[in-house]
């Protein structure tokens, strides 16, 4: 009996109140936020109102304490109608929950949809190789001096205060070690542009250049040489999340397959009385609902304390791969209306595609299964 595969009372009503704000303030204007290419920070704060944001922040600053797995059904119902609002919703809730030293008024301030942080650690030449990376710091009496150049920083232009992953020489001239550094984006020294994306195109993406800036040597978040645990940590919780987001909008495109494929007359009859139709529709639900439950498992797995990293690594591959052939199939379902942009399943290929890379792609998730099943001699990774 010890096997439940219930959500309890006040995870269902946290679903249903998540699910109801989502169709509310966030579905009617998906569509234009995605042509807009922004996320008006007025949505933001209405994520912030709504709890989605402290979900498992403390109470004591705002946040509602809750698990992680009421973490991922926020994910999985905001993705469900818009997947950038899903991807800063997490990211905003796991950045603010993991990386110490942002300080109490920050983490506040995110809670309440108010100030937006990102993590800016992916460069030019150290995408999945974090180990790679070149921006420095170098302590200059009671300050640290910051150079490198940020691709790929999600909520970039646009955010508030950055987690900047750097290489730190300390003044005795010992090893480098990897540092997370507290970095207001209004510094001098501090610039970013635009990266054009192909989807999630609300949630922006873009580069940062940092020449000169100057921090206090204390603005760290962690101490130095912690930096890569730091964010593992995060990662074994959100890419949980990143599936469910997948998996979240695969569901909403495969409910609107259903009612299309019965109503659409083809030779005299719907759609979906063709196996090669309605087949599809059915495996696509039963790989969706194994997928959700993996990512779940994970979830609980952080929720007890547990070292979710390969349960994680596994949620992520299968959650975001089912969650991308299922959207691509349903397209293809709609016939060439799928593939209009008045459509709006366009829009959701688009968006899931995102999910692909954000927290590592999904051949890095597998290296991560080789290392914890195989051996970690046959992955190839850095320790
Ligand atoms: C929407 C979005 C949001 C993002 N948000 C952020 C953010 O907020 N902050 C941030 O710092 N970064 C962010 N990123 C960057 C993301 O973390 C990286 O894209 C990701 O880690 C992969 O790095 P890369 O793109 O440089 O690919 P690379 O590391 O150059 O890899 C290229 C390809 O080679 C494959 N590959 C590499 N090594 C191996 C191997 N040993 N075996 C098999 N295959 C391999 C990879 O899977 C990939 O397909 C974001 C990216 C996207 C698309």
């Amino acid at each position: 009996m010890a096997l439940d595969f219930s959500f309890s009372f006040e995870q269902n009503a946290w679903r249903e109140h998540v699910r109801a704000f989502a169709e509310r303030e966030l579905k009617p204007h998906s569509r234009a936020w995605d042509a807009a290419q922004v996320l008006p920070r007025e949505a933001i704060r209405k994520m912030g109102a709504a709890g989605i944001l402290g979900v498992i922040g403390a109470p004591a600053l705002g946040g509602q304490g809750r698990d992680y797995v009421s973490l991922g059904i926020a994910i999985e119902e905001l993705a469900a109608v818009d997947a950038s609002c899903a991807l800063i919703a997490w990211q905003q809730a796991t950045h603010a929950h993991f990386f110490p030293g942002w300080g109490d008024e920050t983490v506040r301030a995110v809670y309440a949809g108010e100030c937006v942080v990102a993590l800016a650690t992916s460069e030019e030449n150290a995408g999945s190789d974090l180990s790679a990376i070149e921006a420095n710091a170098v302590e200059d009496g009671d300050e640290l001096v910051l150079n490198g150049a940020k691709v790929h920083v999600s909520t970039m232009p646009g955010a508030d205060v950055l987690a900047v992953s750097a290489r730190i020489v300390a003044a005795d001239g010992g090893k480098a070690k990897m540092v997370l550094l507290r970095v207001p984006t209004t510094l001098p020294g501090v610039s970013s542009a635009v990266m054009e994306q192909m989807g999630a195109r609300a949630h922006a993406l873009g580069s940062v250049d940092f020449r000169d800036v100057r921090i206090p040597v204390g603005a760290t978040l962690g101490d130095a040489g912690q930096g890569k645990a730091i964010m593992y940590a995060r990662f074994n919780v959100s890419r949980c999340l990143s599936p469910l987001a997948a998996l979240g909008a695969a569901r909403a495109v495969l409910d609107e397959t259903k009612a299309f494929a019965r109503s659409r007359i083809v030779f005299g009859k719907a759609i979906a009385m063709n196996q090669s139709v309605s087949f599809p529709l059915v495996e696509h639900h039963a790989r969706i609902e194994a997928a959700r439950l993996l990512a779940y498992r994970a979830l609980v797995a952080n929720d007890h304390g547990e070292d979710a990293t390969a349960d994680a690594a596994m949620a992520k591959w299968l959650g975001i791969s089912t969650g991308v052939a299922c959207i691509q199939d349903c397209l293809q379902m709609f016939g060439a209306n799928g593939y209009l942009k008045d459509n709006g399943i366009e829009q959701r290929l688009r968006d899931v595609y995102s999910f692909l890379f954000t927290g590592g792609t999904l051949n890095i998730m597998k290296l991560i299964l080789v290392r914890h099943l195989v051996g970690a001699e046959f992955a190839g990774l850095r320790a």
